[in-house]
């Protein structure tokens, strides 16, 4: 097998060494990008297998970078937070990080992350939903093309939402409770954050409601968890 190739955007000279040397140790190819412009461009020409996405950067912030990168691509991105930057983090997980980590953190802790992310790429995951296509109303998910559309019309989609929809999809009309969702599509990964599902649920009503406001698809059973409605229109 490969090493893996992880893209460090990170600014701090300080963290970049330690990140360099650690990660190297670890058993990845290390790329570094110390502003948000030069992020972009590395990410098309190295084509890392992981990102570790600092949030405070010059020229581009972690946020935009990670939005940009998500138009894109599903490629797992870690972002790094500052102490006490619960805003970053919910708007990380907003525009599709799959997770973060805040500073300081250790390398064994940040390596355990990268792996468990990468882990749930498709192509590596063990896949334990049928890996039929799913048709609920207007919207059809495609485990084996990682494929999602609404009326006809691709909507791109990270791995945790993807993962999530298709819990949601596959037991359409039944309630699935907080607690089963975030086992299911986080595991022992889940880091506490009682926020992360909501955040998820949020981002996919935002792509498949006409108004997410008030959903007609993925609908809340308040005290229990998420419904997929099974008759939508
Ligand atoms: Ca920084």
């Amino acid at each position: 097998m490969t090493s893996p190739k992880v893209l460090v955007v990170e600014d701090e000279p300080g963290f970049i060494d330690a990140l360099q040397i650690g990660l190297t140790r670890e058993g990845f190819i290390v790329h570094v990008a110390t502003d948000g412009v030069t992020a972009l461009e590395m990410f098309e020409s190295v084509q890392p297998d992981v990102i570790l996405l600092d949030v405070m950067l010059p020229k581009a912030s972690g946020i935009d970078v990670c939005r940009q990168i998500r138009m894109r691509s599903s490629v797992p991105i870690i972002m790094v937070t500052a102490k006490g930057g619960e805003i970053d983090t919910v708007v990380g997980l907003e525009v599709g990080a799959d997770d973060y980590v805040t500073k300081p953190y250790r390398i064994r802790e940040l390596v355990a992350r990268m792996r468990a992310v990468m882990r749930r790429k498709p192509s590596e995951r063990s896949v334990d939903l049928s890996s039929e296509a799913i048709e609920v109303g207007p919207v059809v998910l495609n485990p084996v093309e990682h494929l999602v559309t609404l009326r006809g019309e691709p909507v791109a989609m990270p791995l945790k939402e993807f993962e999530l929809l298709h819990l949601l999809l596959a037991n359409a009309g039944r309630v699935l409770p907080r607690d089963l969702l975030i086992d299911r599509v986080w595991g022992n990964d889940y880091v506490g954050d009682t926020k992360t599902l909501d955040v998820h649920i949020k981002r996919l009503r935002s792509k498949l409601e006409s108004d997410p406001g008030t959903p007609q698809m993925i609908v809340t059973i308040r005290g229990l968890g998420y419904k997929f409605e099974r008759s939508t229109s």
